[in-house]
């Protein structure tokens, strides 16, 4: 998969980021039909995806199955190198606290996610990580990409959730409740 707009390269491009996003919900899609919290991830480099992922803690039985770790892993034996420099990870959900430091470790050139999360969100909103000039490199940022889509099969999955109400999963449920409030479409 080829297109012509180099996202990791900080310049921030509308369409290249929307086709990017779409991908990553078609992997937060095949989390759902898994009964995974439906969140999808992707890393970009030099204009090829080196790296795709969905959430699998439920399929692995691991706290560190995030998306965007698998997407980073995935890429980083791709290129054979644990320095993603010059890479864009692409993910549906605002990224927690784990995440971007995975992201920082790697060395992601830019991150652009979709909606944000409220109660884990460490780009935005609990914490803004990638902006603390303590820690270098750090990423460019972009976010608010294709919000709507990205809460939607956030929220719909919730619903699913509650309508089979599932035991295991009820304290999260309430905490989680109407939890994805997309902001403003850019
Ligand atoms: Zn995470």
């Amino acid at each position: 998969m080829k297109i012509q707009a180099d996202p990791s390269s900080g310049e921030e491009n509308p369409e290249t980021d929307r086709f990017y996003m779409k991908t990553a919900l078609a992997e937060a899609g095949k989390a759902a039909e898994r009964d995974e919290v439906p969140v999808g991830a992707l890393v970009v480099y030099q204009g090829e995806v080196i790296g795709q992922a969905h959430n699998r803690r439920e399929e692995l039985h691991d706290p560190l199955a995030h998306a965007e770790l698998l997407a980073l892993q995935a890429a980083s034996r791709r290129l054979g190198d644990w320095r993603l420099s010059g890479s864009a990870l692409y993910v549906t959900l605002e990224p927690c606290i784990m995440c971007v430091g995975a992201i920082l470790q790697a060395r992601v050139s830019r991150v652009a996610f979709g909606c944000l999360d409220p109660r884990a969100g460490a780009v935005e909103s609990l914490y803004r990580l990638c902006e603390d000039s303590r820690l270098n490199p750090r990423p460019s940022v972009t976010s608010g990409i294709m919000t709507e889509e990205c809460s939607r099969i956030l929220n719909k999955f919730f619903v699913r959730l509650r309508e089979k109400k599932v035991s295991a999963f009820s304290d999260q449920l309430s905490a989680k409740e109407d939890c994805w409030n997309p902001k403003t479409e850019r």
